[in-house]
């Protein structure tokens, strides 16, 4: 079964259960309400089949959306040689916990299908596919071997990322506001997610599923979460030291190997976006003209 926002015409998205190919209205109204008990919930009623409604972002109002950067080993790789650095450290060795931007969380997130303008002034928009965490009960500094039991699910996004809009490069890249983290991730638009939300349970290793991406049906990325730096408990884990995390509270936890500024191509208007992690289903997304 999994979790999504729907709605039929021109209706208000509400609430509901996916369960072989049926959508069933859920108990509570919101996503956010059902994250701490999955476990208790059953379909009723009757179904109308998926292909009859629209689907929006399993979380419509998500709280915090934090992303972990550089956290694929391919994925650092790649992106050191695309910026002419030398091969970097691993984290581990340099004693170094995971690290994460933040992304405005109503204005980037978008549902399945959606089409997202191309940022004013970018030319370089890049895809990154990346396995969201969805935190379900509040998380406060939580010891590691527990902190799956915070996750109540599973979906995807694609962490839209305009390169160009990444550095202010009038000023020298040892200045603190040299880079611009907000207008390189936090675009409107910036973070399609979806295409609903998987329950934990049916998850029995968040770091073993394979994810791809592909623009205009080329594959780009084509890697497993085995691949991570910071598993995805130990992200949740940091996470909790800082701040509480909330029910329905994001965690993107990193993109492996294949991004566009690795191979210097980058999104243009009319391209079509899809990404597939195992278990988890198929998001789209278009890429629009600025507007
Ligand atoms: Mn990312």
């Amino acid at each position: 079964m999994k979790l999504v926002n729907f709605s039929l015409g021109n209706g208000a998205p509400r609430a509901g259960l996916l369960a072989d190919g049926q959508v069933f209205e859920a108990p509570r109204p919101t996503v956010q309400e059902l994250l701490a008990d999955l476990s208790s919930l059953r379909t009723t009623g009757k179904g109308i089949p998926v292909s009859e409604v629209t689907l929006h972002a399993p979380l419509l109002y998500p709280g915090a959306i934090y992303c972990a950067g550089a956290n694929y080993a391919d994925h650092v790789a790649e992106m050191a040689r695309a910026q002419n650095l030398p091969p970097p450290q691993d984290p581990r060795t340099l004693g170094l916990k995971p690290w994460f931007f933040m992304k405005p969380a109503r204005a980037c997130v978008v549902g399945p299908r959606s089409r997202v303008a191309r940022p004013r002034g970018s030319q370089k928009l890049d895809w990154e596919a990346e396995l969201v965490a969805v935190i379900g009960k509040s998380a406060r500094n939580v010891p590691l071997e527990k902190a799956l039991d915070y996750v109540a699910g599973y979906t995807i996004a694609d962490d839209l990322s305009a390169r160009d809009l990444s550095r202010r490069n009038a000023l020298p890249p040892g200045n603190p506001f040299h880079f611009d983290w907000t207008a390189h991730k936090g675009f409107e638009g910036s973070c399609p997610l979806g295409p609903w939300i998987t329950p934990a349970a049916e998850v029995p290793d968040p770091q073993r599923l394979a994810i791809r991406l592909w623009v205009n049906g080329a594959l780009k990325q084509d890697s497993n979460t085995r691949q991570m730096i910071f598993s995805t408990a130990e992200q949740v884990a940091h996470l909790s030291s800082l701040a509480t995390l909330h029910p329905g509270d994001l965690v993107l936890t990193g993109t492996p190997a294949g991004v566009g500024a690795g191979r210097n191509e980058f999104l243009q208007p009319g391209d079509r976006v899809e990404i597939e992690i195992e278990g988890l289903g198929r998001l789209e997304h278009w890429i629009d003209d600025e507007r």
